[in-house]
């Protein structure tokens, strides 16, 4: 029997020790020759291309080939046609760079690879992550006796526990109906979910994953600021109940996608524990404000929310992926609760062994926790309030930019980092045209490699935006950013003026 395996896992002998050595040190000068040191935020490379890298390479040879070559073509051509998220003009999604203290510590949790659902997987993991979301539940102003939580893959799974927990609870508490083993309720098909029209697309995924289809999700109007109107939203909620329907979540959001925008968060807590409703507060993107001396205030009333989603993978400047759901009330996680007899049998339970399978929606699950606990301990929360304190700043630094430039509009005065514009034509052109020139800004940008921008939609209108995550990111980036969809786009509308210039001449 071929035994030749030591080396190929990092083990008690000198061969294999001495080969992650080489091979970590190999990796690392990769990153920095072929991603830290890149000039531009992306190659511009054309998607056909990049397919074609892969395309002449077998995925799994017969004979496995050196890690030095394996290194050098990946190198070559993974890691050189990354969208290289370190650099100042990468500004174009909730998409950090990763701290270097949670890179050292994603390094160690692969390497120890602990799984967090059950203790003898986790031992010391399961009480960092206790620990961990112990301190979160205090830094949202939760009661750490009472309150719990977990680290998952993100928002998306956040949102989704906290909806199915407010859709059981209701049901518990209102019918005695046990959704987890009856399924939905009769009165299922007129339950509703309350949120903003710019809450995050995930509140409607979660209602058809809920089996309560996106029927139930209603929206209410935001003001000039992206916030939802509290007074629409009791209004809804009045008619909602005249109609016979029942409103049983609401989702509040601390940082919208598209402006950063801070729903009236005690409003919103007044009217859900009025009208008996669950409160989610989204706050995916705007939780790491519970850091900052300076903006905390904005997440006011978000001690009152029945649940909270947070996202590490954002503005806490993790690498992906790493987010936390956290419950007020940890008597709601019964809902959650199945034993299983190999994981968390009821006798662990009993002598007070802590498994954690029970708390999340994965079973195998990351030790994530370590990556923001590096981190917090590393830069400590004056330096980490600071990162964040900054790129607020530079963002009504870059509004204000805009505001200065003719060729441009702002749509809306940042609440966070998130900055929305346009380029708008000096000439007459239809809008459908402007659209048109506003999206091709950004290919080109993209397609040069000169900056990594996003485009989005606001009323119907083709945007674009910048999300200043970067710290590193300085006013003088944005200024030239600026300066360069402005010439481009002054091409493209030249370039437009003469072509139907051009068809009117035939
Ligand atoms: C990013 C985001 C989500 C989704 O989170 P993932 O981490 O991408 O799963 C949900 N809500 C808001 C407000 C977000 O910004």
């Amino acid at each position: 029997m071929n035994r030749d395996f030591a080396s190929d896992f990092l083990n008690t002998t000198v061969e294999s020790q001495a080969l992650f050595r080489k091979h970590m040190q190999a990796t690392v000068e990769v990153l920095v020759r072929d991603f830290a040191a890149a000039e531009k935020p992306y190659s511009g490379a054309a998607p056909q291309d990049l397919a074609a890298a892969f395309r002449d390479r077998q995925v799994c040879p017969e004979q496995g080939v050196s890690m030095e070559e394996l290194l050098q073509f990946i190198g070559t051509t993974v890691v050189k046609h990354a969208a290289v998220v370190n650099h100042p003009a990468c500004v174009a999604h909730l998409h950090c760079p990763p701290l270097q203290a949670s890179l050292m510590a994603e390094t160690m949790l692969a390497t120890l690879n602990q799984s967090m659902d059950s203790w003898d997987q986790s031992m010391s993991a399961t009480m960092l992550e206790k620990e961990m979301i112990g301190w979160l539940c205090e830094l949202f102003g939760y009661d750490k006796g009472i309150s719990d939580g977990v680290f998952t893959s993100g928002g998306t799974q956040s949102n989704f526990m906290g909806l199915g927990l407010a859709r059981d609870h209701y049901a518990y508490s209102k019918w005695n109906w046990n959704v987890q083993q009856w399924g939905l309720p009769p009165q299922g098909d007129r339950l509703r979910i309350l949120c903003s029209e710019a809450a995050h697309f995930t509140v409607k995924q979660s209602a058809a994953l809920l089996g309560l289809g996106q029927q139930a999700v209603i929206t209410i109007p935001v003001d000039s600021l992206g916030r939802m109107h509290a007074h629409v939203l009791e209004h809804t909620i009045d008619r909602l109940h005249q109609d016979g329907l029942l409103p049983f979540a609401l989702v509040g959001t601390a940082g919208t996608t598209d402006f950063g925008s801070i729903d009236p968060l005690p409003e919103l807590a007044v009217l859900a524990r009025k009208h008996g409703i669950w409160l989610h507060i989204d706050a995916a993107y705007g939780g790491a404000l519970a850091l900052s001396d300076k903006h905390a205030n904005l997440l006011e009333g978000i001690a009152f929310a029945d649940s909270i989603t947070v996202d590490f993978h954002k503005l806490f400047y993790q690498p992906i992926s790493c987010g936390a759901f956290l419950v007020r009330d940890a008597v709601n996680y019964r809902y959650l609760q199945l034993n299983a007899d190999y994981l968390n049998p009821q006798e662990d339970d009993q002598a007070g062994v802590p498994n954690l399978v029970g708390k999340s929606i994965q079973t195998t699950r990351r030790f994530d926790a370590l990556k923001l606990y590096m981190s917090l301990q590393h830069l400590g929360r004056e330096k980490f309030a600071a990162m964040i304190d900054y790129t607020l700043e530079l963002a009504l630094h870059t509004a204000e930019q805009i505001r200065q430039a003719k060729a441009l509009e702002l749509l809306a005065q940042p609440t966070l980092n998130a900055v929305v514009f346009r380029y708008l034509p000096s000439g007459e052109i239809d809008s459908s045209q402007v659209d048109e020139i506003n999206h091709r800004i950004r290919d080109r940008l993209l397609a040069s490699g000169i900056a990594v921008i996003a485009r989005t939609k606001v009323k119907e209108k083709a945007c674009l935006k910048f999300t200043l995550l970067n710290p590193l990111t300085t006013p003088q980036d944005t200024a030239d950013i600026l300066a360069h969809i402005v010439r481009i786009g002054l091409e493209l509308e030249q370039q437009y003026v003469i072509e139907q210039h051009a068809l009117r001449g035939v």
